[in-house]
């Protein structure tokens, strides 16, 4: 049979842009929102156990009284939840509920709400609209923003998932006032991160006010986050698909992901994350690519805050070589990691020679 080769000719042409709001006691307007730029499609919140008992049953009692036809529904709090038993249960749930095409659902709760309700949402009916209403400093400062969703595997986490992009997010500071210490630090760290990696002046803020921020004053966390996620904005536009600059935002991650890993995910990641930054970060002084003086100054900051930033005791190396080796085969078979070159200045893809990875767990016996 003569041979014929057919184009599929796809382009892109929707804008798939959305705004992030940032106000305190934004989540009252929702309502709102959603009557002037949703009319009568349904909403279907999904939550998590905790969340929906803080702010869930408020807000859908708020929809309901502004005459919208909205549902919640929820699953227990905690990362054990990022499963696809989780996930389908839920696409159960909203089909025998009979959610369609032009339904819309909103993701209530933390980053894993997030990642499994925004995986719900990509994935129910081919995809449906999902809208961001993060309420921990984590999903509010780093992971509502980009539209990376998903859940985890056996295997490891994170490695089932898709990019579905919100089409809009509501950050309210105000809703951080319950969250629990620990969680709100593992925010900070990203707020550190970000800052550390891109933006000096946001860094210095950071360092000014370390103690009203810990005290969690709504109306300088709002202008901080509307700092970070602006920063954050800038770094998903150019990459959306995660094909090189958004690795800038990987400052601290390459260690934390081993910490984690080798703690059987007992530390938890803002923590890592933190201690990753600082372990990154005496890697590139001893590299000579950092001053001591930055290095000093990130320390510093991270105390202040109330971040830990000593290197854990490794109870297995075995696990941390594994899981650093994992992050390697994902960036060709090198170990690559983001590390700084000064305050407000990460560069990618740095390699560090094994070495320096043996000092810091000889140091850590
Ligand atoms: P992360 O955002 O760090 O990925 P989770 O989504 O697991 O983490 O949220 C951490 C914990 O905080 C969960 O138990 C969740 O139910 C709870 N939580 C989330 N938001 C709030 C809040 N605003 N107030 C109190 N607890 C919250
Ligand atoms: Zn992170």
């Amino acid at each position: 049979m003569m041979q014929r080769t057919i184009p599929v000719r796809l382009k892109r042409v929707v804008n798939r842009s959305y705004a992030v709001r940032v106000e305190v006691g934004i989540v009252d307007s929702l309502p709102e929102f959603f009557r002037r730029n949703w009319g009568r499609r349904r909403i279907f919140i999904i939550t998590d156990t905790n969340v929906g008992r803080l702010y869930g049953r408020r807000l859908l009692r708020a929809l309901s009284l502004s005459g919208l036809d909205a549902s919640m529904l929820d699953f227990p709090a905690g990362e054990e939840s990022k499963n696809a038993a989780v996930v389908f249960a839920l696409h159960s749930q909203l089909l025998g509920l009979g959610i369609r095409r032009d339904s819309c659902i909103v993701a209530l709760g933390g980053g894993v709400v997030g990642d499994v309700a925004g995986f719900v949402a990509a994935t129910v009916l081919r995809g449906i609209s999902f809208i961001q209403v993060p309420t921990t400093l984590l999903a509010q400062v780093d992971s509502s923003v980009g539209g990376k969703v998903g859940i985890d595997h056996p295997k490891g986490k994170n490695l089932i998932g898709a990019f579905h992009q919100p089409v809009a997010v509501f950050v309210d500071p105000a809703v951080l006032k319950t969250l629990p210490v620990t969680e709100f630090k593992n925010g900070l760290a990203e707020m550190v991160k970000i800052a550390a990696a891109v933006d000096k002046r946001l860094f210095g803020r950071i360092e000014r006010r370390a103690g009203v921020i810990r005290r969690g004053n709504e109306r300088l966390l709002g202008s901080l986050l509307v700092r970070a996620i602006e920063l954050k904005a800038a770094v998903v536009e150019k990459d959306e698909f995660d094909a090189g600059l958004r690795a800038v935002l990987n400052f601290g991650h390459t260690l934390a992901h081993a910490i984690e890993a080798s703690s059987g995910y007992s530390i938890k990641h803002g923590a890592a994350v933190a201690m990753g930054m600082a372990s990154e970060a005496r890697i590139a002084m001893r590299m000579g690519l950092l001053r001591e003086s930055d290095f000093k100054r990130l320390l510093l900051v991270m105390r202040a805050l109330g971040l830990p930033v000593k290197f854990p005791r490794i109870t297995s190396r075995p696990k941390f070589l594994f899981a650093l080796s994992a992050d390697k085969k994902a960036s060709g078979n090198r170990l690559k990691f983001t590390l700084l070159k000064g305050i407000g200045h990460a560069v990618v893809g740095v390699e560090v020679p094994t070495p320096f990875i043996l000092e810091l767990l000889n140091g850590s016996r």
